[in-house]
């Protein structure tokens, strides 16, 4: 069976298990899409073979794909019912990422009611940088996305909706979670489109933690 595979900086490396992401997690993103805030995250997944850590990428082609950064989390051991206050021991690391969405398609299948399941699974539509320990200090510094050198979408932790210790409880509520799960937790606004050629960096603060070329 081929696993996927995410590494964190201080060598261990972790099957990934499920992907969840959520949106809606910052209002300024939302505004720029036409959603209203919601009282209650919104979650969707994305398929397990959608995952990559590669350096270049190809998505595919005669489809328009949008970017969208997010802080990705780890979880690094099961549970199920976890309360906020314990949410930091079950979280092995934070990346950031890629959340590639097909937008036109995803506004289709809004419209019709329908999943968007199949708007944000492609592969490759869900990049992860390596992981890192979460620092709350470190992380509370802005995060970017640049697009051949300039900056299209920066956000921070401090601006979510939702934050990270809530949505471990809100999710776990509901589904019990497994080691090796992922989490991609929102963008700030400024998604746009990604061209073949383009040159994508992920950044925190004045480090580069990913760059992805797509081609
Ligand atoms: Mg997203």
């Amino acid at each position: 069976m081929t696993e996927y595979i995410i590494s964190h900086e201080n060598g261990a490396q972790y099957p990934v298990r499920n992907i969840y992401c959520v949106g809606r997690n910052y209002a300024g993103h939302a505004r720029e899409l036409g959603n209203p805030l919601l009282s209650e995250p919104v979650f969707f997944q994305k398929a397990l073979t959608c995952l990559t850590t590669a350096d270049s990428i190809k998505l595919p082609p005669d489809r328009i794909i949008q970017h969208e950064i997010e802080l990705v989390i780890l979880i690094s051991k099961p549970g199920e019912g976890i309360s906020a206050d314990n949410s930091m021991d079950y979280i092995g690391g934070v990346a950031l990422g890629l959340d590639l969405t097909d937008r036109k398609l995803q506004n289709e299948l809004k419209d019709g009611k329908l999943p968007w399941f199949l708007s944000k699974s492609f592969k490759n539509s869900a990049v992860v940088s390596s992981f890192h320990e979460l620092d709350l200090i470190n992380w509370s510094e802005k995060f970017w996305l640049k697009i051949n050198g300039k900056v299209v979408q920066e956000g921070k932790m401090d601006d979510m909706e939702f934050d990270i210790p809530f949505l471990i409880e809100f999710l776990s509520s509901r589904i019990p979670l497994l080691a090796g799960d992922i989490m991609f937790t929102g963008t700030p606004k400024g998604v746009g489109i990604v061209h073949k050629g383009n040159v994508l960096e992920l950044g925190l603060g004045a480090s580069v933690l990913k760059t992805i070329r797509i081609t």
